[in-house]
C-alpha cells in the first residue's frame, strides 16, 4: 500500500507516519516544515519506504504529484496551536481552507480514499459532557481569533462532505480532542509539553485562568491506530468520528499531576488568559468527548492514562534536552 501523509513531519502526521511504515506501507510524506521538523522523522529516516516532500498543501503541482500513484490519503496538515492561530490568523485560515480543498480535489481526481484531520475545536463552547458527532457547535464572533481555527476545520469538513456528496469521493473526517504524546512542541501553546518543560526546568508551571477548565487528553498513540482502521473501513466513509480520551482533569489538576510525575520542585502559578493570549481570548470551560461511535465502528478505546502520557513527554523532552545540549 502506498499512503500519502500531509503534515507527516508534524506531531501527529510523524506517529502516523511511523505506524503506516510498521506495518509496511510505502509513505510519502508531505509537510511544509512550519510546525513539523524533519527531526520528528528521525526514528524512520533510514527507511526505504519513507519519502520526505517538503512543500505546502496550498501548492496544487507539488499536492497533485504527491497524491499521484497513491493508493490513499491522511490530511494531517494545519496550521495549530492557540498561539499560532493568533499570531497568523490569515496563515492559518488559508492552509487550513485552502489547503484542504486543494487535497480533497487531487483525491477525487486520482480517485484515492482520504481521512480528513478535524479537531474538536469545531465544538467551540459547547460544554456538554460527552460532546457528540451531531451537538450544536457555539462559537465566539469569527472576529475574535481563537474561532478562526474552528470556523476554518468546520469549513473544511463541510468541503469534504459536499465532494463526498456532490462527487463521489470516498472520505472520512475524524475530530481530534486533546492528542498528546512525545514530539508536540509547546511553544504553540499546547498545554502538556509546556507544563513538562517547565517542571523539567524548575520553573514554574503557568496555569490560565482559575485553572478548573476541564480536557480530556489522548495519547496520540491510541489515537493513530484508530484513524488508520477508520479509512479501511467502508462503513465508516462518509462519516465524522470523535477520537479522544475518556478521564476529565482540570488544568490545576493537570499541573499537580505533571509535577507529581517528573519528580519536579516547580511551582504552580496563575496567569489570566489576557496575560497569556491578549485581550478578547476565550477559552472553553470543559471539553469532554463521547467518543462511542469510534469505539462501536473500529474498536477504539484509549489504554494509555494520563500519567503514561506525561511520562512519555518527559521522556522525550529529557532526550531531545541532551541531545540539544551535547
Ligand atoms: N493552558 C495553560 N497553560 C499553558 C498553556 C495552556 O493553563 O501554558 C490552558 C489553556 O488556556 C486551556 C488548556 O490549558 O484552557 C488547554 O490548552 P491547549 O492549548 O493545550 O488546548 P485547547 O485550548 O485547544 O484545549
Amino acid at each position: 500500500m502506498r499512503t500519502l501523509v500531509t503534515g507527516g513531519a508534524g506531531f501527529i502526521g510523524s506517529h502516523l507516519t511511523e505506524h503506516l511504515l510498521r506495518a509496511g506501507d510505502e509513505v510519502v510524506v508531505l509537510d511544509d516544515l512550519s510546525t513539523g521538523r524533519e527531526a520528528n522523522l528521525d526514528a524512520m529516516s533510514d527507511h526505504p519506504g519513507l519519502r520526505l516532500v517538503v512543500g505546502s498543501v496550498c501548492d496544487r503541482e507539488i499536492v497533485d504529484r504527491c497524491v499521484r500513484g497513491v493508493d490513499r490519503v491522511f490530511h494531517a496538515a494545519a496550521s495549530v496551536g492557540v498561539l499560532k492561530i493568533l499570531e497568523k490568523p490569515l496563515q492559518s485560515l488559508r492552509t487550513n481552507v485552502h489547503g484542504t480543498e486543494i487535497v480533497l480535489q487531487a483525491a477525487l481526481e486520482h480517485g484515492v480514499p482520504i481521512l480528513i484531520t478535524s479537531t474538536s475545536e469545531v465544538y467551540g463552547k459547547n460544554s456538554r459532557i460527552g460532546l457528540r458527532e451531531d451537538d450544536d457547535r457555539v462559537l465566539g464572533s469569527p472576529l475574535k481569533s481563537r474561532w478562526s481555527y474552528a470556523e476554518a476545520k468546520a469549513v473544511a469538513e463541510s468541503m469534504t462532505h459536499g465532494y463526498t456528496t456532490e462527487h463521489g469521493l470516498t472520505a472520512v473526517i475524524v475530530r481530534l480532542f486533546n492528542t498528546v504524546g512525545p514530539r508536540q512542541a509547546g511553544q504553540y501553546g499546547m498545554v502538556v509539553p509546556r507544563f513538562v518543560e517547565q517542571a523539567l526546568a524548575g520553573r514554574p508551571l503557568t496555569v490560565y485562568g482559575d485553572g478548573h477548565q476541564i480536557r480530556c487528553f489522548c495519547h496520540v498513540l491510541d489515537v493513530v491506530p484508530a484513524m488508520v482502521a477508520l479509512l479501511e473501513d467502508e462503513r465508516a466513509h462518509g462519516d465524522v468520528f470523535n477520537l479522544g480520551g475518556t478521564e476529565q482533569v482540570s488544568i490545576g489538576g493537570l499541573a499537580e499531576r505533571v509535577i507529581a510525575v517528573t519528580g519536579s520542585t516547580s511551582d504552580i502559578v496563575h496567569l489570566s488568559y489576557e496575560q497569556a493570549y491578549g485581550e478578547g481570548f476565550e477559552d472553553m470551560r470543559r471539553r469532554v468527548p463521547d467518543s462511542t461511535k469510534a469505539l462501536e465502528r473500529v474498536g477504539f478505546r484509549p489504554r494509555r492514562d494520563l500519567d503514561d502520557v506525561i511520562a512519555a513527554v518527559a521522556a522525550h523532552s529529557k532526550q531531545r534536552r541532551e541531545v540539544e545540549h551535547a
